[in-house]
């Protein structure tokens, strides 16, 4: 498997610490709002890389967080705390606010057929965890007090900037332009551990710390849960562009000042999804969430094929115009796909031979595109039967989750299905003897039904419209 390592910067064979083992981490949401279909682009990255590492036969161990107390609408340490301004922005309370963007995410996530991680676990759950790692490098010298507050001395981090690549300076012409600057601060850099009262006094949610009543960091909350659920040693971390600095890059202070080695071995980061108006964002523009796609007409899994379209790591500009024809190519592939006949004897070399084009794809940094490419191969195959095609598509979706076996054929009833399949042989025998208004009859009498026939070199499929 070769996967780009924002660490090294370099496509890199991946070798996992324990052989056939992945221990993988994924940042999960901010539950102040719903997800965008940018954030959504994340998820469906990292939901590909888990099941193609495991189409690879790896076992994949996957931890997330859901970031419920901490996250600044800044990235740094300045502005309100998200969550507070969601409970504002709805008269809620931050715990409503919490689970019902909580409820919300999943929720998306499933209608994208993206698989739960095995481990979800809350920041306000894990509270004591923070505090014993804050502790230890408070005793190790890589933290300090001061003004209340618990701060990361970056000074002493192992090459603080080695996964940014930034410097110093870049950070510093970063914290004069849109930061409030924190004069009780060590270095301009330095990043909170942990906040108390001293800086944020409404602040709702609040824990005693053995620094006072307070809360935790955005960036601590990661490293905590990791180390929790995964341990000492990570394979994978992964996120969108935007957590490279400064929160992975915190991530990996911390985490490695706790443990006093290197923490995780590959770095991987999802492009972002921009709207044509740069950034896309929660509270200017069209907020472009999963349930508005869905209320134009579109299937979820439209726009999860519009994302397997393109590399991870080539950042998209979303349009309507794109996603139309996403949509358009995807029913047609499952129109093909639901006319395989299962004919023929199952043939496993075949099998093999396909299964191995799309492994390759996986392994080549995971390639989505040429996944599908490959399925499109596969489909256009002469020489592979019909039974042997939905094997082998069965297995592909298992990392594509397109449903592409499973489509609108279930949605109607089986009389319906015969009948329909009783007409397109009807209107075939009509068109070999060139009754052509016949044949013209029976296609437009399934139309005003719904039911659309299309013609393909395989023979005449339908679809439901
Ligand atoms: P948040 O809920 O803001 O913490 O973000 C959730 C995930 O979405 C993180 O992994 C971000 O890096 C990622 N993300 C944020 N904006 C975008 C975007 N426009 N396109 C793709 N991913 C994004
Ligand atoms: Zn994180």
């Amino acid at each position: 498997m070769k996967l780009y390592n924002t660490l090294t910067k370099q496509v890199e064979e991946f070798i996992p610490n324990e052989l056939g083992k992945v221990k993988m981490y994924t940042c999960g949401p901010t539950v102040y709002h719903y997800a965008h279909i940018g954030n959504l682009r994340t998820y469906i990255f990292e939901d590909i890389l888990e099941k193609g590492l495991e189409f690879l036969g790896y076992e994949v161990k996957r931890a997330m967080n859901i970031t419920d107390v901490g996250h600044l609408t800044s990235d740094g340490d300045s502005g309100e705390d998200k969550m507070a301004v969601g409970a504002a922005r709805e008269g809620k309370s931050i715990y409503e606010i919490a689970e019902f963007y909580t409820n919300a995410f999943f929720k998306d996530m499933e209608s994208l057929n993206i698989r739960k991680p095995a481990i979800v676990e809350k920041a306000t759950d894990n509270i004591n965890i923070y505090i014993k790692m804050i502790e230890k490098m408070l005793a190790d010298g890589y933290a300090y007090i001061s003004n209340g507050n618990v701060y990361f001395d970056i000074t002493k981090a192992n090459d603080y900037y080695k996964l940014s690549g930034k410097n110093a300076d870049d950070l510093m012409v970063g914290v004069r332009d849109t930061v409030e600057e924190d004069k009780f601060k060590r270095n301009p850099g330095d990043f909170v551990l942990w906040f108390t009262l001293s800086k944020f006094e409404n602040h709702v949610m609040k824990w005693d710390s053995p620094w006072g009543v307070g809360y935790p960091g955005w960036h601590i909350e990661c490293s905590g849960i990791a180390a929790k659920t995964l341990g000492e040693y990570l394979d994978i971390h992964c996120g969108g562009v935007d957590n490279i600095f400064p929160h992975h890059t915190n991530e990996i202070a911390q985490s490695e000042a706790y443990f006093g080695h290197k923490w995780c071995n590959y770095w991987c980061h999802g492009a972002h999804l921009n709207d044509n108006s740069g950034k896309m964002s929660k509270s200017k523009g069209e907020f472009l969430t999963l349930e508005l796609l869905k209320s134009k007409g579109y299937d979820p899994l439209d726009y999860r094929y519009f994302c397997l379209n393109s590399h991870y790591r080539n950042s998209l500009v979303f349009s309507y115009e794109s996603l139309d024809i996403a949509k358009n190519a995807f029913s047609k592939l499952k129109s093909r796909v639901l006319a395989i006949k299962e004919v023929g004897e199952f043939d496993l070399s075949k099998k093999d031979e396909y299964i191995t084009k799309f492994a390759n794809a996986i392994e080549n940094d995971l390639n989505t595109s040429l996944m599908l490419t490959v399925l499109y191969d596969l489909l256009k195959d002469n020489f592979v039967n019909g039974s042997t095609k939905i094997k082998i598509i069965e297995e592909f979706d298992k990392v594509l989750s397109l449903n592409l076996l499973e489509s609108n054929l279930k949605k109607i009833d089986e009389d319906l299905k015969s009948e329909i399949l009783e007409k397109i042989n009807e209107r075939s025998i009509a068109k070999k003897n060139k009754d052509f208004a016949r044949a013209d009859i029976i296609r437009n009498e399934l139309l005003a039904r719904g039911i659309k026939l299309i013609d393909t070199r395989d023979g005449t499929i339908y679809e439901l419209i």
